[in-house]
């Protein structure tokens, strides 16, 4: 009876499950391998909360290094809600045009501290049910957002945390609502502010999209994606 070759593709990956174990078993040393090889920190620099949110929203679709270079100088001129109003929409948007989709980064900004001021007395909500009313701001923001504070509520599910998570056999999901959901029956809840920030950082520096570095890999032998 002839092979197919999707027949071939399922037996792989049930032998490479079987060789590294189930997830259960294997997301502890996960966290501890990733926790001695990177620091569990977000690369965003804000000195408060509304610092924080601003350089989260302004993150999408660009490199923490950009973020940070553009804040630097915008941190200077807008330190409350009210001064994004203040200005010109033109001038908000020449402030933050180096981070890409400048206009609609500008109007979810404006538009988010005109939220804040009319709901929340100007004042950061902590939970992401709340966090997510403003605009511009989704779920995977406001996890970030509440998480920097101290007040973990979810796991951040971003395109590193999603790459990683699949690879590690930890989900087989591609919606990052359902990949989260996942994670959360998964990892240790004590866990879930600083897991995302390990993948993030492993998949910048070793699983990277198109090319990781198996070889190098702390996590090769519970991988089954490895190609060592
Ligand atoms: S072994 Fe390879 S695929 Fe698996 S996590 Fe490491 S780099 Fe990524």
């Amino acid at each position: 009876m002839p092979v197919t070759i999707r027949a071939m593709a399922r037996s792989y990956v049930h032998e490479a499950r079987k060789r590294v174990g189930r997830r259960r078993e294997r997301i502890r040393p996960v966290i501890e391998r990733l926790a001695r090889e990177h620091d569990a920190v977000i690369a965003l620099r804000f000195r408060d909360e509304l610092e924080l949110l601003v350089s989260v929203m302004l993150s999408a679709q660009t490199t923490d290094v950009a973020v940070n270079r553009v804040t630097k100088r915008l941190f200077l001129k807008y330190r409350r809600p009210e001064d994004y109003l203040a200005v010109p929409p033109e001038e908000l948007e020449a402030d933050i045009r180096p981070t890409g989709t400048y206009r609609q980064k500008a109007r979810n900004l404006r538009r988010a501290m005109k939220v804040l001021i009319e709901e929340f007395d100007g004042h950061l909500p902590t939970r992401v049910d709340d966090l997510v009313r403003l605009p511009g701001v989704g779920r995977k923001t406001a996890n970030v957002v509440a998480s920097e504070r101290g007040a973990t509520q979810g796991i951040v599910v971003d395109t590193h945390v999603r790459r990683l998570s699949q690879r590690l056999g930890f989900t087989r999901q591609h919606d990052p609502v359902k990949i989260e959901r996942d994670l959360q029956r998964l990892v240790p809840k004590e866990d879930w502010a600083r897991f995302p920030h390990l993948l993030i950082w492993h998949g910048r520096r070793v699983c990277i999209a198109r090319a990781p570095r198996c070889e190098v890999c702390v996590l090769n032998d519970l991988c089954p994606s490895s190609r060592v």
